[in-house]
């Protein structure tokens, strides 16, 4: 098993869905409404395989005018279904217990997500850890979305701490490589919910 170390940890971050909740938005119906969107203004296909790709393309036209409208788009979609969202509980039962961690008081929460800004507080409200976290890396706070590194970056230039200080989890490869392209540790979040299920045994 991994071994996850908070020692010398000043900022844990985590991903959004599938870390800390499970988002029901309907991604197929907005990546059809986002393809034809993206083919009606530039009268050419975008390889939707991944949202962030399209968006790619947006940012080297620099048309931060489509952008934003992207950014409504993708935004209304994911809070279209956000009541139905589901909690993670070990993840959440981390961030509500830090202490059992061993985790001190003043180590800051921070999420860098692809989700917009407005799901990511939504969904933080539902699970009740609002107030918990600290700072919040949204779609709409970067131009280069995960894997790229930036969204580390800018959580690191926020705290003014060094990359070791600085720990991140979440459910998908890409954000592994996120977290490498950053020089940042990240783990799976499975390995985070191991750790919090062998403290509720008695175990830790
Ligand atoms: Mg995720």
């Amino acid at each position: 098993m991994t071994k996850i170390s908070f020692e010398g940890k000043k900022v844990i971050i985590f991903d959004l869905d599938g870390t800390i909740v499970n988002l029901t938005a309907d991604w197929m119906t907005l990546r059809d409404v986002l393809v034809e969107k993206y083919r009606e203004i530039y009268e050419e296909q975008c390889d939707f395989e991944r949202i962030s790709k399209c968006l790619d393309n947006i940012v080297e036209k620099k048309d931060e005018e489509v952008l934003v409208n992207f950014f409504d788009i993708i935004r209304h979609y994911e809070l279209e279904n956000i009541k139905d969202t589901q909690l993670i509980e070990e993840t959440i039962f981390f961030i509500n217990h830090k202490k059992s961690f061993g985790i001190k008081n003043e180590i800051k929460f921070a999420v860098l997500s692809l989700n917009t800004r407005n799901s990511i507080i939504q969904s933080l409200e539902i699970a009740n850890i609002h107030n918990k976290i600290d700072l919040i890396i949204g779609r709409e706070d970067v131009r280069r979305w995960k894997p790229a590194p930036d969204g580390l970056l800018k959580i690191q230039k926020h705290y003014k701490v060094s990359k070791k200080e600085m720990i991140f989890f979440g459910d998908l490869e890409n954000d592994l490589l996120t977290g490498k392209n950053a020089g940042i540790e990240a783990y799976f979040i499975d390995d985070l919910i191991k750790l919090v299920n062998k403290l509720k045994k008695g175990h830790y």
